[in-house]
């Protein structure tokens, strides 16, 4: 609606707006119990049941079998950057790290306090604009895992397939924290995915984790409780109290992306949005510039630059009157970046490449 700017910030991140509306609804008595959710038992059975739909709906989105458990955890993915190599192996094991942007690096950083991690490719030196040929990777067929981060949020390069982990364990990692739930995934690939809620599906303070069964109750001895996979399983993400309105709200994400037919019908959409903003850069004849390379460009964060970098606060600025805000690059590259999670309409991407060609009319 007319009061509520477009919102392209890399997360927190815009919501859908009918989600938005039925929180708005719910929020001073939830259902007929007389309290919102905010101030409910977490163990009471009000609760009960929103942990309990979010979880199933979860499930039902990504097609996730009883072989996994789902966590609504705290932390983070920034958390999971440790707690991943505390659960998953011993501090002397060789794990593979994939770099392909600021992210996967901080987890390998984090992760060599926990474990022998090796980063077996990085994209440091081409600036992170690729993902690589997975032929060419050199896999320690004695790592305990494989990571990844399926998407870089700053740097706009999205695994478009996935390796397969050529390890002793055949255990593939990935940090899907900003293209969670914003296509279909084979879960079954994967021993664990894990996701902060504040792009695509949720208010900061939730983090996902689906971790493959067998992979729980391994934990390194000094594993803190509130970081070990064994205790949130056995106690159903309610061994302390969890971040209980953040969970209702992702709940009313996941009940929303099924209404909109679940996630294949949720990727069309993003395809398209991605096509026509990536399009209008392509086609400015150099004006607006992506340095990803073509076939990784994320379907979510779209970063871009001005050929005449000195316009790019003019562009910002001006974008912003129109309604148009969180449109600058992270500090660490510069530039722009656009933001298109499951929750930008499509005008929403339509405006901004109205406002992209105008403002070249203007300055080229
Ligand atoms: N991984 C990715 C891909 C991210 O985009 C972010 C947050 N921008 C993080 C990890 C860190 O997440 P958090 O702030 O939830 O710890």
């Amino acid at each position: 609606s007319s009061d509520r700017v477009f919102n392209f910030a890399a997360g927190p991140a815009t919501l859908p707006e009918n989600v938005l509306r039925k929180a708005q609804s719910e929020l001073y008595n939830w259902r007929g119990s007389g309290m919102s959710v905010m101030e409910m038992s977490h163990r009471g059975k009000e609760f009960l049941s929103i942990i309990q739909k979010a979880e199933s709906d979860l499930r039902t989105l990504l097609e996730i079998s009883s072989e996994y458990s789902v966590l609504f955890l705290q932390g983070g993915a920034t958390t999971q950057f440790a707690a991943v190599p505390l659960n998953i192996c011993k501090n002397d094991d060789a794990v593979d790290y994939i770099v392909t942007g600021s992210w996967s690096d901080k987890a390998f950083k984090e992760g060599q306090k926990y474990c022998k991690p090796n980063v077996i490719w990085s994209g440091k030196s081409e600036k992170y604009t690729k993902i690589p040929s997975f032929d060419d990777l050199k896999q320690n067929p004695e790592a305990r895992f494989l990571h990844i981060c399926a998407n870089e949020t700053i740097h706009g390069v999205e695994f478009k397939n996935y390796p397969t982990p050529n390890n002793k364990n055949g255990i593939l990692i990935a940090d899907m924290s900003s293209n969670f739930c914003s296509k279909p995934v084979d879960v079954s690939k994967f021993g664990l995915i894990y996701a902060g809620a504040q792009k695509n599906v949720g208010p900061s303070g939730v983090t996902v984790v689906i971790v493959r069964n067998d992979l729980i109750g391994n934990a390194q001895d000094l594993t803190p409780v509130m970081l070990d996979y064994k205790i949130h399983a056995e106690n159903n993400s309610l061994y302390n109290t969890p971040p209980c309105y953040g969970i209702y709200m992702c709940g009313l994400v996941f009940e929303d992306l099924l209404e909109q037919g679940g996630l294949v019908e949720v990727e069309k959409k993003n395809k398209k949005k991605a096509e026509i903003l990536y399009n209008a850069i392509d086609e400015s004849n150099g004006f607006f510039k992506c340095p990803v390379e073509k076939s990784v460009r994320s379907l979510m964060n779209v970063p871009f630059t001005l050929e005449k970098s000195e316009l790019e606060g003019d562009f910002i600025k001006e974008a912003a009157k129109e309604n148009m805000v969180q449109l600058k690059g992270h500090r660490s590259v510069g530039g722009m970046r656009a933001s298109i999670y499951n929750a930008m309409p499509l005008a929403g991407v339509e405006k901004l490449v109205a406002f992209m060609k105008d403002f070249q009319a203007k300055h080229a």
